[in-house]
């Protein structure tokens, strides 16, 4: 059923000089605000009859005032973006040009549509779920071609398709229960706590493999938050030139330039770097560069990886081994650059194994040559998405909303674990299914409330 609501009009286009605008009505009047303000070229076309799925071209007008040559679509609901009758209006893309169209579709009788409004209606007139509407702002949001996919197989019901089955699952199990309750004439519960088990184990694992995979969902919308860390005239700031693909970070010989902290954002081969390049951390006099130092030990402690990068054209020194401490525990990737002034840089720098992990991943680089970038960025993809990232299968959680939703609904299914093995009445199951049913409800919209829905939303931007 789709709701009785008012009609609304958005500028559904960036608001600025370009080649096109468009301004989109949705609602029962969406027609007839056109049949008021549009006349087709085609003579034998009367507005106030336009067919459904058609584009037509023709004048914008206000009375005798000819404002824009238009073209406009006709999507007639329950088949359209909100499942309400929408109206889109292309026009010139000029600032005054679109606020005029929309001004005159509002003094027709539109309402200037909220944030997210035509979303929302999609979502509440049940043609999308909440996580599929979330999947829309996500897609407009994705800074990379792996957040795109990831999003749009959102958008398409991944994550729905994997939350509805484990709830049909759930529900069965429920109703089993119950059914079992009513009429043990019928229905035996002898033995069944066991095959409740096998279930609960499998819903368990699935809901940890969702959340498992929040921290590379995270990495792939946000991007991964990356310290390069190594003695002063390791490399630093050329590495990161080769990464950039341009001279954006000062490149000198003289020890200690690298003064202050230099974020960039690089995308490479669908993976967004949040890179921040540090002064050399070192003991230093110098109270400028003190002030780096510390800074740079501050977001060594912030970051999600680290890339250790060496000289490996000289021996290991102690503010190499230094660093190597500082660093010993955390997600890192050793760097050993200059690899063309020694041809074998590893043998030189062998003593570096003593310092890092086994699993520690070391690549040999030369940052002046670009050479070696190639079996950086295919080892960050093992290293940070375990060679999933290429998947088009994996459903990757990145929304913290869902996240919580399904750490409840973990915790729940733990507790219908424990009371069977527990020995505890059914009854007691139920109590903890439903909660977990309800949780995973939670991430699709289901019996959500009116606030929630309003505050998810209003981060949409206008026009969506
Ligand atoms: P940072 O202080 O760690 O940022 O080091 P820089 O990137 O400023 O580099 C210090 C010096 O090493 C510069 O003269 C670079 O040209 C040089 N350098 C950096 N990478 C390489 C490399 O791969 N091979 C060679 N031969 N020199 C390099």
């Amino acid at each position: 059923m789709v709701n009785d609501f008012d009609t609304i009009a958005a500028i559904a286009t960036a608001v600025s000089n370009a080649g096109i605008g468009i301004i989109r009505i949705s609602g029962q009047d969406s027609l007839k605000i056109l049949s008021e303000i549009f006349l087709p070229f085609d003579k034998n076309k009367d507005a106030g009859h336009l067919d459904n799925y058609r584009i037509y071209y023709g004048n914008i007008v206000d009375y005798d005032d000819i404002i824009d040559e238009c073209i406009v679509l006709i999507m007639k609901g329950p088949h359209s973006y909100t499942r309400e009758d929408v109206v889109e209006i292309d026009c010139h893309g000029g600032v005054s040009v679109v606020y005029r169209i929309l001004n005159l579709v509002i003094s027709h009788g539109a309402r200037p549509a909220e944030p997210g409004e035509f979303t929302k209606r999609a979502f509440l007139n049940g043609r999308i779920d909440l996580s599929q509407a979330e999947a829309v702002m996500d897609v407009i949001d994705s800074r990379n071609e792996t957040a795109r996919r990831n999003s749009m197989a959102q958008l398409k019901g991944s994550l729905s398709d994997k939350i509805h089955q484990i709830r049909s699952e759930v529900l069965y199990q429920m109703a089993f229960i119950e059914s079992a309750l009513d009429d043990p004439e019928h229905f035996s519960l002898e033995g069944y706590p066991q095959i409740l088990l096998q279930y609960v184990d499998k819903w368990v694992s699935e809901t940890d493999k969702l959340l498992n995979s929040y921290d590379d969902g995270r990495f792939i919308a946000e991007g991964i938050r990356t310290c390069i860390v190594g003695k002063p005239n390791a490399g630093k700031s050329s590495f990161l030139n080769a990464l950039l693909g341009e001279d954006r970070a000062i490149v000198t010989d003289v020890a200690g330039t690298t003064r202050d902290t230099l974020e960039e954002t690089i995308t490479v081969d669908g993976i967004t770097l949040n890179v921040i390049d540090t002064a050399g951390i070192r003991n230093s006099a110098d109270q400028i560069e003190r002030i780096g130092v510390e800074k740079a030990k501050r977001e060594m402690e912030l970051a999600d990886l680290i890339l250790f990068v060496a000289d490996s054209s000289m021996p290991l020194e102690k503010e190499d081994i230094d660093i190597l401490k500082d660093i010993q525990n955390r997600k890192k990737m050793i760097l050993l650059n200059k690899s063309d002034v020694l041809e074998d840089s590893k043998d030189e720098y062998r003593q570096i194994y003593d310092y890092i992990g086994e699993t520690d991943p070391v690549i040999s680089i030369s940052a002046k040559y670009h050479q070696g970038i190639d079996d950086f960025i295919s080892e960050l993809k093992n290293m940070m998405f375990h060679g999933k990232i290429d998947s088009n299968q994996e459903i990757f959680i990145t929304n913290v909303r869902h996240k919580n939703a399904l750490d409840d609904a973990l915790s729940s299914f733990q507790c219908v674990r424990r009371s069977i093995e527990e020995n505890m009445p059914e009854d007691f199951f139920t109590i903890d299914l439903m909660n977990a049913y309800e949780k995973l409800g939670v991430i699709i919209g289901e019996a959500v409330e009116e606030d929630l829905v309003n505050q998810i939303f209003s981060k949409f931007c206008t026009g969506k």
